[in-house]
């Protein structure tokens, strides 16, 4: 396994399809790397307003609901802060639209990272799982714009003209995949604040006893490969162009 120097960022961004994902992926990096002092950002694609099972709530109440947990989780791991979009949860594609506003946000904060899902990443075996349509669509989306979308001036040429969003080259792409990863972040000083952050989204983690155990789990058993306790695992891709 190539073995990578550590991250140094001093922006980061991380894009996901919902409420609550990146509490599960990424938030004990980023909570590390805020404490050091690293401006952190997150963007969130959908409006969160499928995540429900109880049948009399609205979708529009879900959307504000989730932003509100989305935001104080964001404060507990503190981000600087959270983006909105508003593309309709469930039904997330990898269209020009969606990428234009990764882009823009991309080209507005300049990211030396950029986090997402990997969406290479489709099913488990393992696990039993599939993974959600809009992780996917959404983590394309996030690589067609860190190349070549967001760094190119004649992409989107309104971005540039009208909106003064100079092109913008990310360093490094962290792809999270729970089984298929070449890097390891070290977050064990920082697995209580991913806890708490966690916790933030009430709606979407019923039973948040039993989600500690789980990611205390999985986490330490990454962490071995690793070396260290708990560690969020990634595949990197430094960009070299
Ligand atoms: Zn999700």
């Amino acid at each position: 396994m190539k073995v990578f120097e550590q991250l140094k960022p001093k922006v980061v961004l991380a894009v996901a399809a919902h409420p609550d994902d990146l509490e599960f992926s990424v938030s004990g990096t980023i909570a590390k790397w805020t404490a050091q002092g690293v401006k952190a950002y997150y963007l969130i694609l959908t409006d969160g307003s499928k995540g429900t099972e109880d049948r009399s709530a609205l979708p529009s109440d879900m959307t504000k609901l989730r932003r509100q947990e989305q935001i104080a989780a964001g404060e507990i791991i503190g981000l600087s802060d959270v983006f909105f979009e508003d593309f309709e949860d469930g039904t997330l594609e990898n269209t020009m639209a969606v990428k234009k506003a990764i882009s823009r946000i991309i080209r507005k904060v300049k990211p030396d990272v950029v986090l997402c899902m990997d969406p290479t990443f489709i099913y488990s075996l393992e696990r039993g799982m599939i993974n959600h349509s809009d992780h996917r669509a959404g983590a394309m989306a996030v690589i067609d714009s860190v190349y070549p979308l967001a760094r190119d001036h004649l992409s989107f040429p309104d971005l540039l003209e009208k909106e003064k969003l100079e092109p913008h080259k990310v360093k490094t792409l962290l792809m999270t995949n729970f089984e298929d990863h070449n890097y390891g972040e070290d977050v064990s000083e920082f697995f209580n604040t991913k806890i708490k952050a966690l916790a933030a989204h009430e709606s979407q983690i019923p039973n948040i006893e039993a989600t500690t155990a789980m990611l205390k789990n999985f986490m330490s058993i990454n962490g071995k490969k690793y070396g260290f306790q708990y560690v969020e695992v990634f595949k990197r891709l430094d960009l070299s162009l």
